[in-house]
């Protein structure tokens, strides 16, 4: 290793520059995962601003790092992203770390890169895990093209039009995912993609644990069933199929939609299938249709 050289590697270039932010991202369950550069930049900042700083405490004292902290998180970022902005304004080096992951994803650290580049403070990013990103390459589903969508709410109202939102949606999708709202998720991607969706359930990502189940909705809403959720989940769901846009399909009957595929070669319960997942319903709704 030390004979290669590292053309994009300088001493001067990872040097912690003053007045900086750094989003350094850290193991989303694996401790060997973090970066060497990661580890240089925590230990150099002048201080540290994290999502939580117990658990982050843990991953310094791990480390060797003792440095001096700041919580960042949902409820305080605001106040706590001005004082934030404030010292790195007067030349202070700050390096923002997460529960585990990407800075910026799903949390609030996009709150502060968006203070920063507002006031022209160098952000800097130390890559590493994303949870989303992780589980997408391992799913077996394409990844050419790909959304993000985080955490569904809660919230009856908003979690409806944003699966609404998604119905047609010809890219693969990612969301978080807890493991006490699992099935309740299962089972509204279930409704608005229909049993027959292809999924991936990445669980508990580069830990001991460590589970990828490749199923369809169907299929994964009958095995939670019988199995207890545990860890953390990222699912990744294959998008509606290419061949029979969503505009498409809303200007033609079940009967022609059916028959498209048909004449595309699929067999007719191939064709059901790939109706009934276009159409968000369950397979029976539209076998009974056609029949
Ligand atoms: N910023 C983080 C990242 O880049 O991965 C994501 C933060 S989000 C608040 C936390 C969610 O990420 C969890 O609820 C879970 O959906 C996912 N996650 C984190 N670690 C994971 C792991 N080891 N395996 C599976 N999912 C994980």
């Amino acid at each position: 290793m030390s004979s290669i050289k590292n053309e994009n590697f300088s001493e001067e270039k990872n040097k912690v520059e003053k007045g900086t932010l750094y989003l350094v991202a850290t193991p989303i369950g694996n401790l060997s995962d973090l970066s060497e550069r990661a580890v240089k930049v925590l230990a150099e900042v002048d201080f540290i601003a994290a999502e939580d700083t117990r658990n982050s405490m843990r991953l310094l004292s791990y480390l060797g790092i003792s440095k001096p902290m700041v919580s960042y998180f949902e409820h305080n970022k605001r106040e706590r992203g001005g004082e934030i902005l404030g010292r790195l304004a007067a030349g202070e080096a700050c390096a923002l770390i997460t529960d585990a992951g990407t800075p910026a994803i799903s949390d609030p650290g996009e709150d502060i890169v968006a203070l920063c580049a507002e006031a022209k403070i160098p952000v800097y990013s130390v890559p590493g895990p994303c949870a989303a990103i992780v589980a997408l390459t391992v799913s077996g589903l394409p990844t050419g093209r790909f959304s993000f969508e985080g955490f569904l709410s809660t919230n009856k109202a908003e979690r409806k039009k944003h699966l609404e939102s998604l119905r047609n949606e010809t890219r693969t999708m990612i969301f978080h995912e807890a493991p006490h709202k699992l099935k309740t998720t299962l089972s509204d991607l279930a409704k608005y993609f229909g049993e027959e969706r292809p999924i991936a359930l990445c669980r508990e990502l580069t830990k001991k644990n460590e589970e990828v189940l490749r199923l369809t909705v169907g299929e994964a809403v009958a095995y939670y069933e019988i199995h207890e959720p545990r860890g953390e989940y990222v699912l990744i769901l294959g998008g509606a199929t290419q061949t029979t846009s969503a505009c498409d399909w809303e200007s033609i009957s079940v009967q022609e939609h059916v028959e498209r595929y048909v004449n595309e070669g699929m067999s007719k319960m191939d064709a059901i299938k790939t109706v009934a997942r276009d159409r968000g319903v369950a397979k029976s709704v539209i076998y009974k249709e056609v029949l």
